[in-house]
């Protein structure tokens, strides 16, 4: 029997981002032992990179904001189909984890009367999103590590797990390997909290890093956890196109929060063509207006270009297909316009705007104080993810728990700007309160010795088949060049199907691939063994996608343009059916309480 570097910990949490990191601070606060366990360093989660800011209804800049605006704007961008309880205690909660911030030591830009400034973001009626310039990520993971460091959590950092432990039903730990010497690690846990992120690397043009390949997603469903809203995959409409090689790289909603506008080839500002019914009332009639908005006029309404993210990259999309795109194919972002209107020109582009002026600068050789950027559409989030319960964040099995993007529920059918770092420190921080509780009144699971030597025996499948086969990196790439065309912005029934059986292909391919070389730091064994997770979720996001024959939010579909009513009152539920078939399921959605009703009928 093999022997493996075993640890035991009342709750794992996996995964170091923004939810993983509250979760382990909140349980260890509550008393009990904590394992904290990433893929790469301690810090270099997604989280990091985040930009724009942390959606909250402080009500700092326009004391007309509320929890019940942020609750209804959260509804309405979700088109209906969020799961309501969590888009309440969202918009309750934020504003406390924002303060809470604060007081551990997170110096946000302030307001002249020394308040946290928020900023606007499309789809939020009101400047809502707490920040720091645009690094609100860095100085969220800073203070969050800053304090956690403090609470006795022990750190397993580059250390990916590749299988989910139970005991009968319930969750025993996690099993994984470590990258520098490929060794194998053990966790026994009483509770385990996911919080492995996103699943970007599905497709080809994202602003997701190397680490986003649905992790969490499948360690969940593997261990027989349900995954929910699987078709709604952001596509953020400003990414980098241009050189190649930073293709997909987030321009940050805030270039438009700013007064940044969208033009065409023929310098026209489309996305006044095209503004949702439902969005009319909310949004300004004139470029005039639109510029007093982003100066805080409170008499103006927002402009078209801070409409909901999977209108405006659709919006995109289509000047791009009638010929009027830029010379890379997407459009132009012009920031540098505002210059001669605001005081201090270009220095105040750069105070508000450091990193994306730095990375034009540096990745593209472009002054953003001078010229407009040219950007298009790049795959950013997914609302999809494990099915869990409103309140305590645990999924159909039990002591198994989740929190984060790779939990669903809030965010519906598309996630407005600035609600995932809301989202995150919300119900990390529920999630990591819940699990300590279940660890306090549970035993140690035990999982079987076989299942673990079985979950080894796996993991080294592809040093068995040896390099001279296929390698991993060309099943991946051509998963990733097939969800991009098949899956993508506009999606239909015949490139869906082709994208199943493509699924199926790839599958076969997956399974002969092989590697050669050491366990250590071994980046071609660690892509051979992404690729189950990278397939079943592109697997979930395409049988989805198959069956909400309508467009909403995130999934929009050629040969069903419209909303239907009827699909507006369930969900999809992924889970693993006879014979391991994935199986998709429809949960209705529970009625509505009269008074959540009444908010959102009220700021209609
Ligand atoms: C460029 C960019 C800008 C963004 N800007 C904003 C913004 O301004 N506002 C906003 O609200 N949202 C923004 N987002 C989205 C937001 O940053 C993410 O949705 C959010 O940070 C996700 O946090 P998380 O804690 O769920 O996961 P992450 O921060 O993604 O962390 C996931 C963690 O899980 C670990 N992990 C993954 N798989 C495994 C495994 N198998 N084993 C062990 N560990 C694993 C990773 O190593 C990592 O530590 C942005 C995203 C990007 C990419």
């Amino acid at each position: 029997m093999p022997e493996y570097e075993t640890h035991e910990h009342d709750v794992l949490v996996i995964g170091a981002g923004g939810a993983g990191l509250r979760a382990a601070i909140e349980a260890a606060a509550a008393g009990v032992s904590v394992g904290l366990v990433c893929k790469s360093l301690l810090g270099k989660a997604h989280t990091v990179m985040a930009e724009g800011g942390i959606a909250a209804a402080l009500a700092n800049v326009d004391d007309r904001d509320s929890w019940k605006v942020h609750f209804s704007d959260t509804m309405r961008g979700g088109q209906y189909v969020n799961n309501w309880r969590m888009a309440e205690i969202h918009a309750k909660e934020a504003p406390d984890r924002v303060r809470e911030l604060e007081a551990w030591g997170a110096l946000f830009d302030r307001t002249k009367d020394g308040r946290i400034l928020q900023r606007n973001f499309g789809g939020h009626r009101y400047p809502r999103l707490a920040h720091v310039g645009d690094r609100t990520g860095l100085e969220m993971i800073r203070t969050l590590q800053d304090h956690g460091i403090h609470q006795g959590i022990d750190v397993h950092m580059e250390c990916t797990i590749t299988r989910l432990l139970k005991d009968g039903d319930r969750i025993a730990g996690a099993f994984g390997y470590e990258r520098e010497r490929g060794r194998f690690k053990l966790f026994r846990a009483r509770a385990v909290v996911l919080a492995t992120g996103g699943v970007g690397r599905a497709f080809k043009i994202t602003s997701n890093s190397w680490e986003y390949t649905g992790d969490g997603h499948t360690l969940a469903y593997d261990a027989g956890a349900e995954l929910i809203d699987m078709e709604f995959v952001q596509f953020h409409p400003t990414g980098m196109i241009w050189p190649p090689s930073v293709q997909g790289i987030l321009v940050t909603e805030a270039v438009r929060g700013e007064g940044g506008v969208l033009k065409n080839s023929e310098g026209r500002r489309f996305m006044f063509d095209d503004i949702p019914d439902n969005y009319r009332a909310q949004t300004a009639d004139s470029e005039e207006e639109g510029w007093r908005y982003t100066q805080g006029d409170k008499s103006a309404r927002r402009p078209p270009e801070l409409l909901t993210r999977d209108h405006v990259a659709r919006c995109i999309n289509r000047e791009v297909k009638a010929g009027r795109g830029s010379p890379h194919g997407g459009v132009f972002l012009d920031i540098a316009w505002i210059k001669d209107r605001v005081p201090g020109g270009a220095e105040h582009i750069k105070k508000k705007l450091p990193s994306m002026y730095h990375q034009f600068k540096q990745l593209a050789d472009l002054d953003i104080t001078q010229e407009p950027m040219e950007i298009g559409p790049t795959t950013h989030y997914i609302m999809g993810g494990v099915r869990v319960d409103s309140d305590s964040q645990m999924s159909s099995v039990p002591g198994l728990f989740a929190a984060g993007e790779c939990a669903a529920g809030i965010n519906g059918a598309n996630r407005l700007g600035g609600n995932s770092l809301s989202d995150i420190i919300v119900f990390g921080k529920r999630a990591g309160e819940y699990a300590a509780r279940f660890a306090q009144a549970h035993d140690l699971g035990r999982s079987s010795q076989t299942e673990v030597d079985e979950a080894a025996r796996q993991a080294l499948e592809p040093f068995d088949r040896g390099p001279s086969g296929e390698g991993p990196y060309q099943v991946q790439y051509a998963l990733q060049e097939m969800m991009q065309s098949l899956v993508g912005i506009v999606r239909n029934e015949a490139e869906l199907q082709r994208a199943l059986d493509g699924l199926s292909e790839l599958r076969t391919r997956a399974a002969r691939v092989g590697v050669g070389g050491h366990r250590e730091y071994n980046p071609g064994w660690h892509a051979a063994l992404d690729l189950h997770n990278l397939l079943t979720v592109s697997e979930a996001i395409t049988r989805c996608a198959l069956e909400r024959k309508e467009s909403r939010g995130g999934h929009f579909r050629d040969d069903y343009p419209d909303k239907q009513s009827a699909f507006g009152t369930f969900n999809f539920v992924v889970r693993k059916g006879s014979g391991d078939a994935m199986e998709i399921v429809r949960a209705p959605i529970p009625d509505m309480p009269a008074e959540l009703k009444q908010i959102i009928e009220e700021m209609k």
